[in-house]
Order: structure tokens, then C-alpha cells, then sequence
């Protein structure tokens, strides 16, 4: 470790600051929300994954830490668990975080594969019900994020 515990926790702590139980990062962040700090010779290491590895250890391969309380900014370890991928967007659309990404210009759809494919199946630029702002508005994902989907910007 390049780092001894009591940095890291330093680290973390300079940068975040409670919101309700919330212990919120308010340092460098990526599009998704998720606090990025520099650490172990990486630029943009998830800070609430380092604050996670401080207190559990190393993540085991192949899972993500999800955030309980929906919020990718917090850092506070009781709100964090593991997960897989999977879960994870399951989560997101059915929490909400989705429609609540709505109108954020940097905020990126959380929508299943098979919402995604169900969205292009159904897509009929045009007709009522399946023009880009009808599938938009039920999916609640923003108009935008649904033409970026249908370009195949988010999803290859
Ligand atoms: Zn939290």
C-alpha cells in the first residue's frame, strides 16, 4: 500500500462532509457522481471505494460497492456494500436514480441492458407512443439520454 490508513482516512475526510448520515464527497468527481481521488498511482481512484478498503480490505474481483443510500458521492463505509454489476443497476431503476437523473446534462442513464433493448424494439420515430419522448418519459430517462441510447453512445 502506498499509503498508510491514517492518510488514506485523512484523505478521505478533508473532502467530504456530512449531509444528514450522509458523509458526502465534495473533491474531484466523474460524470456519474462518484468521488474520484488520486491514489495508489491512479488519478481517479473511487473514493468511496477506498474508504470501503479501508475499513473491510480489498474488494473481491468482480464485485462493485453499491451505495444504500443511492447517493455516488457518499463515502460513509455503513452506507456502502458489495455487489455485483447486475444488482447494481437493478437498484438504480427501481430506487428511481433514473428518473431522478432526469434533466442532469452529465447524469448517465442506470437502465438495464433489456430496458435498453426494449427502448430500441419499440422506438417508432413518429407514432404515438413510441416516439423518443413517449419511450423517454417511461423509462424516465431524459429525451436526450434516450436518442444518445437509440445512437448506441452509452450501450454498444
Ligand atoms: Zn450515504
Amino acid at each position: 500500500m502506498a499509503f498508510n490508513k491514517l492518510t488514506i482516512q485523512l484523505k478521505l475526510s478533508s473532502k467530504a462532509r456530512r449531509e444528514g448520515d450522509c458523509l458526502v464527497w465534495f473533491g474531484d468527481k466523474d460524470p456519474c457522481g462518484y468521488g474520484r481521488i488520486r491514489y495508489a498511482g491512479k488519478k481517479g481512484y473511487p473514493a468511496h471505494r477506498l474508504a470501503y478498503e479501508l475499513r473491510h480490505g480489498e474488494i473481491p474481483a468482480g464485485l462493485v460497492i453499491r451505495h444504500k443510500c443511492d447517493n455516488p458521492s457518499c463515502i460513509n463505509v455503513d452506507h456502502l456494500e458489495t455487489g455485483t454489476h447486475k444488482q447494481n443497476s437493478a437498484d438504480s431503476v427501481e430506487r428511481g436514480r433514473a428518473i431522478r437523473a432526469k434533466g442532469e446534462s452529465h447524469g448517465r442513464a442506470k437502465l438495464t441492458q433489456s430496458q435498453v433493448d426494449e427502448i430500441r424494439r419499440r422506438y417508432i420515430p413518429g407514432k404515438h407512443g413510441h416516439g423518443s419522448h413517449a419511450l423517454a418519459k417511461k423509462f424516465g430517462v431524459a429525451q436526450s439520454t434516450l436518442m444518445a441510447i437509440l445512437r448506441g453512445v452509452h450501450w454498444k
